[in-house]
């Protein structure tokens, strides 16, 4: 019997759904509007560390470097799992399922479709097929419940175990004060009477345990034999998508996320997110080893910070504030019952989230972090108020550092707490509203209670890593503000240790993008260690002819002014009216699509509305319609559809607009092939804001890579005065005292963004598209052009073809005209 039966012993399935007695008897507690909860279900079982010989080292378990606390982590069942026969495989991860998709896609037309056997690897959110688990919406609610109910197969077994225990009069059961304690291993189970005999209620005649539905786990595993189906039915129909095998799953009636997770053994290519592969738990939790492999990452071009973001963790202040307010709540209801371990534990973990509070309400009693003078004249002048500090030095501030996170951490993960609090409070919030429980028996706030928890937990773990390997943002509102948006983040600022152990054991790894350039960066912030005859740099040609691209740098509008979308000027009525103009002139000239990419949502809404006002919207609209990117990623597709209606039958119209945005979902995840996208045109250059903290950070950290020496470590003003008063002129000021590696981040930054979204048009060999690049600091003379020269950091096969330097827009237009006449009648031969 492991630790988590005895845990199952009080948990709220087995006590709702084997016992009916009880539900009954809480139905009349809610008739009489009585808090009188069974404590049992709550009740935490006695909890001793390591050092005090409990129980508690001995499920301590370790992914990678860290504690796993994760409770929705990919923490799976032995039985799922075959011994792995080393084998060489190919994995190829990419960041979003669509890529992903997409590449299953093109393989299916090669001859490794069926020659090799392909397996596609994805989250339980994208594969679940039990629609009761679905409805719980968000990723660690539906890994939470997976999990659980994987758990509960085993139940019956350790409940069987118990039973024999009580029911022989075992001679190690001793009573005290009412309950029961049943000693079995060193483990400890408290029992109160009443469990005891609805435990033995559910004894048979021969003594065995009723088989309940919590027992039974997910319907979707039930039998072994469909889950083999799966497996023969995806080895004759060839390389599936996800989409695919969730079809397949449904279809068959077993669970495509464990029928997929089955087959890595026997495959040869392995197609994943990245989640699943550069996260060494992940990978530990899906029994992958690269040992020996190839490991190809597509669109590679972002890697250091995806790599890097995996690891950042975030705790809101209304999420503090509810985990904290439930703690109390449990603490003062079960304080007596509990024992001494639990109660010191439970106490610390109020003392921490009062501490992280405190910090964020900037309350004055409390051991206040911002006594810097700037500080309290950024909160004065009701400003965001930002700070960043190291690990260390925050715990210091704090008077926490005398905390031992990692005894903590394992108590969380293995004292059931969260689940017990979140229960509680679930159980309360219910009883108090009076409302109806969900079929399931949750009620609408559990999910947000155990999120809590679960931010929490990642927040005190993140505490866990090296001092100088990132750093914790504290984001405060002023105080009359409702605290609302506060929050704590830990950023994760090295990911070369993370990246270095793919590399160690994997054969070979092949960073892949069309969109790679420049790809110093990558290598100075990912393998620096890495002998440079050990790395390869390969580039080919794009598939397209010359002829079958324009790029154009426009410098100047119809009307003959400058374009200048900097910080300063872009917001000028002139700039954005002259920019309307060159809008009307492109829709008369290009045929069928147009994809017009703005630097942010706000910046696009307030060209919007001035062209609105101007009557220049109008204008366009009389040739093409216009359609814009929505925020929320739910309404794209239909869009997306309308869009493309609007190309395909244009008439009374020549085509439509679509105004995107860089960095939104339409510049990274959509291609806009044919005449979806004949004319892409990029609004500035969409560098990010220097106002964000995060990203000041990151900028410091690639700026002090590579010195050794203290004398050349940059002098950086942030890090000089601590706090940050989030505007943007501060923020410059620190990119300007950058030297290098610094200020080209923040540059690459910006190219990157701008290739990501260029590259959304020409998507095969028949394809042409114009490319516009709407800003005087695109032109130059190219003899001229430095290595810091926007145009320099374009992908080569842009850069070759690019028009850097026109006089004016008739120059422009008259390109323009020239290119889609040729290449229409070229289409027509
Ligand atoms: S076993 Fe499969 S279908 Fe069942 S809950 Fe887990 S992921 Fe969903």
């Amino acid at each position: 019997m492991n630790k988590d039966s005895h845990r199952d012993l009080f948990s709220r399935n087995i006590d709702e759904e084997s016992f009916p007695e009880n539900k009954e008897c809480k139905r009349s507690v809610k008739k009489n509007d009585v808090v009188d909860l069974d404590d049992n279900e709550f009740l935490l079982e006695e909890y001793e560390s390591e050092e005090e010989g409990g129980i508690g080292s001995l499920n301590s378990k370790r992914k990678g470097n860290k504690f796993t606390v994760n409770s929705s982590s990919e923490e799976e069942e032995d039985e799922f799992e075959e011994e792995e026969e080393v084998k060489l495989k190919v994995y190829f991860c990419s960041r979003t399922h669509s890529q992903l998709s997409q590449f299953v896609k093109e393989l299916r037309k090669t001859i490794f479709a069926n020659e090799k056997n392909v397996v596609s690897l994805g989250s339980r959110k994208n594969f679940c097929i039990n629609e009761e688990v679905l409805r719980l919406g968000n990723s660690t609610q539906i890994n939470e419940r997976c999990l659980e109910l994987q758990k509960s197969k085993k139940k019956e077994i350790s409940k069987m175990k118990v039973l024999d225990i009580l029911s022989s009069s075992h001679p190690n059961s001793s009573e005290t004060n009412n309950r029961r304690m049943c000693c079995w291993k060193k483990k400890m189970v408290f029992l109160t009477d009443d469990s005891v005999l609805h435990l033995l209620q559910n004894l048979g005649a021969e003594g065995k345990v009723r088989r309940t539905k919590a027992s039974s786990g997910c319907p979707m595993l039930r039998k072994h034999k469909l889950q083999k189906q799966f497996r023969d039915e995806i080895s004759h129909q060839g390389v599936l998508d996800i989409e695919d095998l969730v079809q397949l799953g449904r279809n068959i009636g077993t669970c495509p996320y464990y029928g997929s997770r089955s087959m890595i053994t026997s495959a040869d290519l392995v197609v994943l997110p990245y989640q699943s592969l550069l996260s060494k738990a992940s990978r530990e939790a899906l029994g992958l080893n690269l040992k020996d492999s190839i490991v190809i990452i597509d669109e590679a071009h972002n890697l250091a910070d995806s790599l890097i973001s995996m690891y950042d963790a975030k705790i809101t202040l209304s999420q503090l504030e509810n985990v904290h307010s439930h703690i109390e709540k449990y603490f003062g209801r079960f304080r007596s019952l509990l024992g001494p371990g639990n109660r010191r534990y439970i106490q610390t973990l109020l003392v921490l989230t009062r501490a992280f509070l405190r910090v964020l309400l900037n309350d004055k009693d409390g051991n206040r972090l911002n006594t810097c003078p700037d500080a309290e004249k950024g909160v004065r002048e009701n400003k965001t108020f930002d700070s960043s500090m190291a690990i260390n030095d925050f715990l210091f501030s704090l008077n926490i550092d005398n905390i031992n996170l990692i005894k903590l951490l394992q108590y969380i993960k293995e004292s059931n707490i969260m689940h017990k609090v979140s229960g509680y409070g679930d159980k309360m919030t219910t009883m108090q509203k009076g409302s109806a429980v969900k079929e399931n028996g949750e009620s609408c706030d559990h999910g947000s209670i155990l999120s809590g928890f679960q931010a929490l937990a990642n927040m005190l773990l993140s505490l866990t890593n090296n001092d100088g390997d990132g750093r914790i943002i504290i984001s405060r509102k002023r105080p009359s503000s409702s605290g609302q948006g506060a929050y704590l983040k830990y950023v994760m600022l090295t990911g070369e240790k993370i990246f270095s152990e793919i590399v160690h054991e994997a054969h070979a790894v092949i960073l892949a993008g069309g969109t790679l350039q420049p790809i110093e960066e990558t290598r100075e912030r990912l393998f620096p260690w890495l002998p440079s005859d050990h790395l390869h740099f390969f580039s080919c040609s794009h598939i397209v002819p010359p002829e079958s691209i324009l790029p154009l740098a426009v410098s100047h509008g119809p009307s003959g002014r400058s374009f200048d979308f900097s910080y300063g000027s872009r917001s000028s009525s002139t700039m954005m009216e002259e920019l309307g103009l060159l809008l009307c002139n492109l829709a008369t000239v290009i045929p069928e699509g147009i994809v017009v990419f703005f630097s942010s949502f706000e910046y696009e809404g307030q060209v919007y509305d001035a062209w609105k006002t101007s009557g220049i919207l109008e204008r366009i609209l009389k040739k093409k319609h216009i359609f814009r990117e929505p925020r929320k990623n739910t309404e794209i597709e239909v869009i997306l559809k309308k869009y493309k209606e609007a190309i395909d039958n244009p008439a009374p119209k020549s085509g439509a607009i679509l105004l995107a945005v860089v960095g939104g979902k339409i510049s990274e995840g959509i291609n806009f092939s044919d005449g979806m996208g004949r004319c892409i045109v990029m609004v500035g250059l969409p560098y990010p804001s220097p106002s964000d903290i995060e990203l000041l950070e990151r900028v410091k950290h690639i700026e002090s890579l590579g010195d050794t020496s203290s004398t050349e470590i940059p002098k950086l003003s942030i890090s000089e005065e601590e706090y940050y008063g989030g505007d943007v002129q501060s923020g410059f000021s620190i990119l300007r005292s950058c030297r290098r590696r610094g200020k080209e981040y923040y540059e690459n930054l910006c190219m990157k963004a701008v290739n990501q979204s260029i590259g959304r048009a020409i998507r095969h060999v028949n394809d042409y598209a114009a490319i516009l690049l709407v800003d005087i600091r695109y032109a130059s003379d190219s003899s001229k052009r430095s290595f810091s020269h926007p145009s320099s950091k374009l992908p080569q096969w842009i850069k070759e073809s690019l028009v850097s330097a026109t006089n004016n827009y008739g120059e422009v237009h008259k390109l323009l005209h020239q290119f889609f006449r040729f290449n229409k009648n070229r289409n027509c031969n």
